[in-house]
């Protein structure tokens, strides 16, 4: 089994034979067909459906998928908000 390395690929260019996998939820990320299309994250079995491809055996980068990645980001908002208000009160 390959370890899990969290992390955002932010700005890096995914190889367009990497499937991208939300490291949180499992889905994987559509192939766009329109340049500047945005995100679409969809279930295993949708990819699987839509693209007639097997995904196991497939190379996946993982990554947060823009649903996750949002909660990711809440997350680290609030608990900042929470540590920084504990600092204020404890100061
Ligand atoms: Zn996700």
């Amino acid at each position: 089994m390959a370890t899990f390395r969290l992390g955002v690929n932010h700005g890096r260019p995914v190889e367009a034979s990497l499937i991208a996998m939300c490291c949180v939820c499992g889905l994987v990320r559509a192939r766009k067909t329109v340049d500047g299309e945005a995100d679409r994250w969809i279930s295993k079995r949708a990819y699987e459906h839509m693209y007639g491809v097997r995904l196991v055996g497939n190379p996946f980068t993982h990554t947060y998928c823009s649903g996750c990645h949002a909660d990711f980001m809440q997350r680290m908002r609030s608990s900042r908000q929470a540590l920084s208000h504990l600092a204020k009160r404890a100061g």
